[in-house]
Formats: structure tokens, sequence, C-alpha cells
């Protein structure tokens, strides 16, 4: 039977008390809690059953207390005072306050309360209440708070903007970042980027309102124009249909990692210059020579023609061309050498770009030709020409490229009377769309212990060696964004190898 039907056989009512009748059913079954308090003291004169489910105390305990015995402390003062969040409203008030449950634990009530006066007298009379949990609502307003005060104060830029691309708010961060004053007129998103990343951000518009979420790297712009990289997530912020309804932009200021950056990049390149000009003046007496060598052609092509000239008026163009040639070939290849040793100690910033394997070790073995002879070693490139282009600086390339041969070529000096030496280098792509370059000699061996002990500054197990190269090398391969290692070789000797990123891979990824 329907609760609000009635008894067929109970006593006939009035219309006033079949009213009464259902009002204090509706308050009996009621989730809000209906109660009744005497003026003054506000004394329970009355609790429907909800106090049960809301306070924990059974109908018959709660009569009696006094409201006052479980407010929390701090309300107590509030309420008495009328704080702003008592709210009037046409002789009722509403109020949300902490009560206290019979377990001992608070918990918020949002209570509407109403005073019953004597219609003859104006007598207050009694309260009437009703009150219902506000803790889910009063929690969530607190988290809400407090997620506008980290918003607020965080380090980050937060800015937030609706579907017509006008700004709405910007945290503290954002507005002393951008030179923004707290009250500067409405702004549109395409005032707060440069040109460029504002075209970006339209791109990233479409695919954050898919995926709700988009990040990139950017530049901001500030009300004096300068220009702030960023890193940026942008959000989508949906309405209850799923609707994109505004977006906010988190962004990280990225100018002290930048100028961090830049200036390790530098310090990086003045150690590699200077490692380079070390290099260079360890090889110059072996450079001395193999400059020597086209000087000493060219001037024995030269004495040739003067000797076929003495005493002749004329010379016949056919016995000319053939020395000519020569001793054009040759300066040529004089000039070569200057040009290596040139490009390998001219100082410059690391400049990445495609690299091909081949062109640069023809280089670098040109340049070992010198020590490897007078070491008695045999050097061989045994690089594939399928092996495709790095990413790389091309000097420093060259540089880790010198510093392992080298290293090789003395592992694996021999006397002139021995078998020759043997060094040679290989690549192999790997599957992670590397390139891994081996520099194998079949010399001394690594030295007993660890061999990452080899690649720490000043290591060395040589008489006149500084212990840099290996370190210096190991960091320009790591600042490529690979590895150096070393490992000893399964028929004696070592192989040292690298890994840096193909060129083609890691353009691709880019695009
Ligand atoms: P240096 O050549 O001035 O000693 P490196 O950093 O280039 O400095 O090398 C450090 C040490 O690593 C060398 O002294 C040597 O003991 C060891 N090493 C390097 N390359 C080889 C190699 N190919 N075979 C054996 N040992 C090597």
């Amino acid at each position: 039977m329907d609760s609000s039907e009635r008894d067929p056989n109970a006593p006939h009512l009035s219309d006033d008390q079949e009213h009464n009748r259902l009002l204090a059913e509706m308050a009996e079954q009621s989730t809000d809690m209906i109660s009744r308090h005497t003026p003054g003291d506000w004394r329970f004169i009355y609790a429907s059953p909800a106090v049960e489910h809301l306070l924990g105390y059974r109908v018959d305990e709660i009569i009696g207390m006094s409201a006052y015995e479980l407010y929390h402390p701090d309300d107590v003062e509030d309420f008495k005072r009328r704080a702003p969040s008592v709210s009037y409203e046409r002789g009722t008030y509403t109020h949300s306050y902490r009560f206290r449950c019979k377990d001992g634990h608070y918990t918020w009530l949002e209570s509407t309360s109403r005073s019953i006066r004597d219609p003859q007298t104006g007598e207050l009379k009694e309260i009437l209440v009703v009150s219902r949990d506000a803790s889910r609502r009063i929690n969530a307003e607190q988290t809400n708070r407090r997620l506008a005060r980290v918003v607020e104060n965080s380090s980050d830029l937060v800015v937030f903007f609706d579907l017509q691309q006008q700004v709405t708010d910007l945290n503290e961060s954002a507005r002393r970042l951008l030179g923004l004053d707290p009250g500067a007129t409405p702004l549109s998103l395409s005032q707060l980027f440069s040109v460029n990343s504002y075209a970006q951000l339209q791109q990233g518009l479409p695919m954050a309102e898919r995926s709700d979420q988009w990040h990139a790297e950017a530049e901001m712009q500030a009300s004096s124009g300068q220009l702030i990289p960023v890193s940026l997530e942008l959000l989508t912020h949906r309405d209850a249909t799923g609707q994109a309804a505004y977006y906010s932009i988190l962004a990280r200021d990225l100018s002290a990692r930048r100028a961090m950056e830049a200036e390790r990049q530098r310090y990086q390149a003045e150690v590699s210059h200077a490692s380079r000009l070390m290099t260079m003046g360890e090889m110059a007496s072996g450079l001395a020579h193999e400059l020597n060598q086209p000087l000493t052609a060219i001037v024995n092509y030269v004495r040739g023609l003067e000797r076929r000239s003495v005493g002749k008026s004329e010379l016949p163009v056919t016995l000319l061309e053939k020395p000519l040639h020569k001793i054009a070939d040759t300066a040529l290849r004089a000039g070569e050498i200057i040009r290596r040793m040139m490009d390998f100690t001219r100082k410059s910033l690391p400049q990445r770009e495609a690299v091909a394997l081949a062109p640069v070790l023809e280089d670098v073995l040109q340049f070992c030709a010198t020590s490897a002879h007078s070491a008695n070693v045999r050097l061989t490139s045994r690089i594939a020409e399928s092996v495709p282009a790095v990413l790389a600086d091309r000097i420093q390339l060259e540089q880790i490229l010198l510093n392992l041969l080298l290293n090789a070529i003395e592992a694996s000096a021999s006397g002139e009377n021995e078998a020759p030496g043997e060094v040679w280098i290989d690549a192999l792509e790997s599957t992670q769309g590397q390139v891994i370059i081996r520099v194998h000699d079949r010399g001394c061996g690594l030295p007993e212990g660890d061999s990452e002990q080899l690649f720490q500054q000043f290591y060395t197990t040589k008489q006149q060696g500084l212990g840099m190269g290996l370190a210096i090398s190991r960091s320009l391969v790591e600042a490529h964004g690979g590895q150096l290692w070393a490992e000893p070789a399964e028929q004696g000797g070592a192989v040292f190898s690298f890994s840096l990123s193909r060129a083609e891979s890691t353009d691709a990824e880019n695009r």
C-alpha cells in the first residue's frame, strides 16, 4: 500500500488534520532531517528519523539536547554573530555549519530555519529547521578553493580562454611573466603568442578537442614584445553534454633551461675545441711529414722541368703538360691536408645535419695515415654502402673517430719487422633507428678492471697520456643522444662502439 494512502478503517479527519498528517508523514520519510527547537537554547523538541542517518543519534536520544552542544566550536560564534555564512530570506535563514555526530566526528549540514511565532502575541514559540548533508558540496568547494590557490600560486603560467579565443582568466605567474595588469582589458589568445606559435596553436586546438589534451613547445609573447619559450599543455574542458566549453593552457617557462642548455653547449664546444687543438698538437709531426711529401714531389717535378730546359730556348708543350698536371694535383693534395687541419681546428658551435659516414671516415683515415704508418698498423674501413647517414655535427664526429682510431693505433703498434697491427672500423644499423659505429683492434687489450674507468677524466695508462680523449668522446656522443662503450674483443684487442641516430628516421620523427 502506498504510504500516503489512508487506512479505510481509520477515523475521518478534517482537511486541516489531513494536511498536518501528510506533512508529518513527509517529515518522517524525508531524507532531510526536520527538527523543531526551543528558542534560546535550541533544544530539540522533535527530530525526524533522518537524524539517525545524518548524525547517528536515535530520535529519542537527541530530543532534549541543545543544538549548541553539537555545533563545532568554531561555528558557534559564527552562528551567533549571524556571520556572512548565514543568509536570511523572507523570515527563514540558511546556513552551513559543522555538527558533531554521535561517533564524535563532525559533518557539514546545510540548514534552513524558520521562526514560528504566536500569531496573536508575536512571541517566538519554536524554530523549525530542515537540514541536509552538505559535506559533499562543502568538500567539493574546499577542493576547488585549494585547486584555485594552487593554480593561482603555481610558478607555471595558467591561461583560460573561451570558444571565441578570448582570455577569461590568467594566474599570477602568467600576469607577471607576460607583464599584464590584473585589470587589463580583455585579451584575445593571439595577443599572448608569437605569430608562428599562435598558428601552431590553431592546429593544436582540433587535436586537443579530439583527445582532450595537446602538448607543444611554443613562444609566448609578453606585452613588451619579449618572447618567452614555453612547454605547454592545452586542455579542453567540456560541458555536461560533452561539448568543448572552454580551454586552458598550462605553460612552463623554459627560458632558464634554454639559457643553461646554451651555456652547456658553449662550454662543451670550448672543451672539444681545446681537445681538438691538443690532438692536432700530438699529430703535428706526422702531419708535417704528410705535408712534406707533396711539397717534395712538387719540388722534384719543377727540378725535372728545369733540367729539361737547360740550354733550350723553347720546350714543346707536350713535354710540359704532364709535369704541370702532376704539380697541380700534388699542390691540391697538400691543400687538402691543410683544409682538413683547418676544418678540424676551427672553433664553431655544433651543427647537427645528416652526415654520410664514408666521406667523413675517408678524411679521418687520411688524418691518421701517418700515425698508422709509423706504428706499422694497417687501417681499413669496412663500412657498407647501405649504412644510412647519421644525424651529427661533422667535426665532432671526426673528433670522436679520431680519438678512438688513434687509441686503437697506439694499442696495436708493432715493430718494423713484426706482422702489422690491424685496426678496422665498421658500422651496423640497430633496430631502434640508430647506427652503431665500431672501432676494432687486435692490440694490447683493455686494462684490467671495470671498462667504465676508461671514460673517467684523467684516467690513462700511458706515460704521456692526458686521459681526456675517451671522457670527451663520451660526452660528445651523449650530447648527440647516443652512447659510447668499450668491450674486449673475442680474439684479443678491444672494440669501442658508439651509437648515433639515423638521419632519416630522426627527420621523419620530427615531421
Ligand atoms: P689517453 O689516450 O690520453 O690515455 P683516453 O681517454 O683516450 O686517454 O684513454 C684512456 C685509457 O683507455 C688509455 O690510457 C688506455 O689505457 C685505454 N684505452 C683506450 N683505447 C684503448 C684501446 N683501443 N685498447 C686498449 N686500451 C685502450
